[in-house]
């Protein structure tokens, strides 16, 4: 478990959720976060304190799945998607992520879906769920009325301890890659589009 003082917490949050892409589309940013990928994956992957961080947030996501499977909660929202009319899985939700989410997801061997599989629910979901590893705080720390009333106070804690791991440590890889990025000339010109053509011919 993390111990963050509350002020830098707080700041770190902050400057986590940012969504400097936020007009653009999902397609575009994903577009983006596999150009990204392409030029700086492998020196991402070779920074020490990244390296450890993506490390560590793989741990924290196998908790978290493996106390979501064990609570049931993996079980019931299936049940929920395929008998019950649809999961709490939106459409539009994706457009809440932003291009360094998505490339963190790339970082941990995630594939992000080519086309929209259900047009009424997020572009994220397919047919065996949310491609994603690395997911918004909203969809991490959401539990509906039917999930919350079937734990115990002793699973909540549980669960709320292994979820504030996941995110902590999401928060602070996702803060290292943005770091790493506004460092690198190239990188800020893809990513403020300032000269779409000199980036074409220079990096992809
Ligand atoms: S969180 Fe609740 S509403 Fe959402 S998919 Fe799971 S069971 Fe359904
Ligand atoms: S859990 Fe996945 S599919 Fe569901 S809203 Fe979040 S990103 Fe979209």
């Amino acid at each position: 478990m993390y111990y963050l003082a509350e002020q830098d917490r707080e700041q770190l949050m902050m400057r986590a959720t940012e969504c400097l892409d936020e007009g653009s589309s999902i397609k575009d940013k994903i577009k983006t976060a596999q150009h990204l990928y392409d030029l700086w994956s492998d020196q991402l992957k070779r920074e020490p304190n990244i390296h450890q961080l993506i490390g560590k947030l793989e741990r924290c996501l196998e908790n978290s799945r493996a106390a979501m499977l064990e609570l049931g909660i993996v079980e019931t929202c299936k049940h929920c998607d395929e008998e019950e009319g649809g999961s709490c899985c939106g459409a539009g939700l994706e457009n809440k992520f932003d291009t360094f989410l998505l490339l963190m997801n790339l970082l941990l061997d995630v594939s992000l879906p080519e086309r929209h599989h259900r047009h009424d629910s997020c572009y994220l979901l397919t047919d065996k769920g949310c491609r994603l590893k690395v997911r918004l705080v909203l969809c991490v720390d959401f539990l509906c009325p039917k999930i919350l009333n079937a734990m115990s106070k002793g699973d909540l804690i549980r669960l709320q301890k292994v979820s504030g791991d996941e995110l902590t440590t999401a928060f602070i890889l996702y803060d290292a890659i943005k770091k790493f990025l506004r460092n690198k000339k190239r990188a800020a010109v893809i990513w403020y589009g300032k000269d779409a053509k000199q980036t074409k011919g220079d990096s992809f």
